[in-house]
């Protein structure tokens, strides 16, 4: 089995870490092991815009993958950034070892909305495939309903389903298997 270490940066909420590790157990077949969770360092923060820096927790995600996993999934629930966009729901490197995913835009308190566990659970689903499937090689989908479809906003991350089409999945599946142990680059 190919390891994937959860990481929850800062307070994130255990049904979440739970929701993400199924996600990624019946999706592309890892196991899954849960790291300690760690306190998200103020040097992270960007006062001037209200947001945390994602190239950070990559650069931090990178460094802290154990030998015998394959892959590191940052979770957090700060709200981030990169210079070029004024948000982001997480990022990941394209066939590299770490991905990241945020879920303060996920959440219907962030619009104001009453909350609902439903659609944070189903919108952390679809966003944990996505960017675990850009570590899997695998590229924007013009599918509109397949996890793998970029999505800009919350209306385009409910549009889709938390699954990948045939195709995306097809090579996800052909990826996974020619992980090696420890293939993390
Ligand atoms: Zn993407
Ligand atoms: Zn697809």
């Amino acid at each position: 089995m190919k390891l994937a270490c959860i990481a929850p940066v800062g307070l994130v909420e255990d049904d979440v870490l739970a929701e993400v590790e199924m996600a990624i157990r019946d999706r592309f077949g890892f196991e899954t092991r849960r790291l300690p969770a760690r306190p998200t360092p103020a040097g992270w923060f960007d006062q001037a815009r209200g947001q945390w820096s994602a190239i950070e927790f990559m650069k931090d995600l990178v460094a802290s993958r154990p030998p015998a996993a394959t892959r590191i999934l940052g979770i957090t629930s700060g709200d981030l950034f990169i210079p070029m966009l004024s948000f982001l729901f997480g990022q990941a490197q394209l066939n590299g070892a770490a991905a990241l995913v945020s879920t303060a835009r996920l959440r219907q308190e962030f619009y104001g909305l009453p909350p609902s566990r439903d659609l944070l659970m189903a919108r952390v689903r679809k966003e944990t495939l996505h960017e675990m499937g850009h570590t899997l090689g695998l590229i924007h989908c013009p599918d509109r309903s397949c996890a793998m479809c970029l999505s800009t906003n919350l209306e385009q991350v409910d549009a889709k389903l938390d699954r990948l089409c045939r195709a995306c999945a097809a090579a996800a599946g052909a990826r996974m298997r020619s992980l090696t142990e420890a293939d993390g680059e």
